[in-house]
């Protein structure tokens, strides 16, 4: 099959590779229909992130349709149209009970092959499945297959991070970030009631997406912008920030940004090894420092009902969709941000 591989930085290829093949009963095989680029991906394409085996099949989001299932698959059959989340989760153990999937104690994250262990990714023809009954997510008709998609990765994350910071209604909140996650953020923080939302990121379009949100967005490269942020929150700061970028420098904003009290709800990958405050700074501020991998099977049925009742406003997410043949320049796109390259969906 062709599959979107990892030759190392900056360097992604389009290429033949074997076929997934059943490994274990409880496996499945999909069919991908669309899979996506998303801002994870760029940490591994920048060597932020490293230890990938080279040759590794990139990616984490998918919709497509079930081909083969192993002897235990019982709930899912041939043809039947799923969604995965970007993990995979046995559904039984302590931490999927207790809704945490993303720490399930057999869980795999896609597009992660390591000294050749692990679980290659989607941005292929076909993806091999583990644990599918409890990870794979079936969809109705009702649904476009593209915006299925969403719920498996940044749609979940995004609430997932505005239920991290306890938006409610009367509060004011930031989102550091206005990329796919931020901006699926602003809508978390909008469902759960917040009316009042600064949107940060230095990218045009990006602000813009988020002022079309209902967000106030604001330019991080202009001057007084921490000042602005301050008069505007009677000099205190915001009750919670809700981070999606992932980097030191926006920790940093966060910790200034938020009010003492105040919650910063971090889903922005960090790769650094120190702290961007100190805990002599967080106690100062009585902070509390929420951060880690969304657990997207545990959102994903929820989500799938918002969409199918058209509450969501999804268009900016479903604007680009390319050719999974053109992923290579895909990745080169949506890593500089070019004007219409805010979500990149590939179809297979
Ligand atoms: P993206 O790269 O498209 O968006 C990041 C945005 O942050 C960009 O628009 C960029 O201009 C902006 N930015 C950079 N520095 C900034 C700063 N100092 N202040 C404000 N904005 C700044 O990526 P994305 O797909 O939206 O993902 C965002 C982050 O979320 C990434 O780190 C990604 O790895 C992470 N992520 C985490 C999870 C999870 O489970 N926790 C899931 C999906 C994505
Ligand atoms: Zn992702
Ligand atoms: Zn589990």
């Amino acid at each position: 099959m062709k599959a979107l591989t990892f030759q190392g930085i900056r360097d992604i290829r389009y290429e033949s590779v074997p076929d997934p093949s059943i490994l274990y009963p409880g496996d499945a095989i999909v069919k991908v229909k669309y899979t996506a680029v998303c801002g994870s991906d760029l940490h591994i394409y920048h060597g932020r992130e490293h230890g990938l085996d080279m040759g590794t099949v990139m990616g984490h989001e998918f919709v497509g349709e079930v081909v083969e299932t192993g002897k235990s698959v019982k709930k899912l059959r041939r043809g039947d149209a799923v969604v995965s989340p970007f993990t995979t989760s046995c559904g039984s153990c302590y931490y999927c009970r207790i809704g945490l999937t993303c720490r399930c104690e057999r869980g795999q994250l896609y597009g992660w092959v390591e000294n050749g262990h692990g679980l290659h990714g989607a941005q292929a023809e076909y993806v091999r499945v583990p644990m599918a009954d409890s990870t794979l997510v079936p969809f109705s008709l009702g649904i476009a297959p593209a915006a299925a998609l969403l719920t498996g990765d940044i749609m979940a994350t995004g609430f997932f991070c505005s239920d991290q910071a306890e938006v409610r209604a009367g509060g004011i909140y930031a989102v550091l970030g206005c990329g796919p996650v931020g901006l699926m953020a602003i809508l978390g923080a909008k469902e759960r009631g917040a009316e009042k939302i600064f949107a940060i990121d230095a990218i045009p379009e990006r602000l813009e997406w988020a002022a079309k949100l209902g967000a106030v967005p604001v330019n991080f490269q202009e001057a007084n912008m921490l000042e602005m942020v301050r008069d505007m929150t009677g000099g205190r700061g915001v009750d919670s920030v809700m981070e999606a970028v992932g980097s030191e420098s926006a920790a940093r904003l966060a910790y200034e940004l938020v009010r003492p009290g105040g919650i910063i709800s971090t889903v922005g990958v960090h790769t650094s090894p120190g702290f961007a405050f100190s805990p002599a700074q967080a106690y100062d501020k009585n902070l509390t420092y929420k951060i880690g991998r969304c657990p997207a099977r545990a959102y994903m049925e929820k989500l799938l009902h918002r969409i199918e009742a058209g509450a969501v406003e999804l268009s900016p997410f479903l604007s680009r969709i390319e050719r999974l043949e053109e992923g290579r320049m895909a990745y080169e796109r949506f890593d500089r941000k070019e004007p219409g390259y805010l979500k990149v969906i590939l179809e297979v």
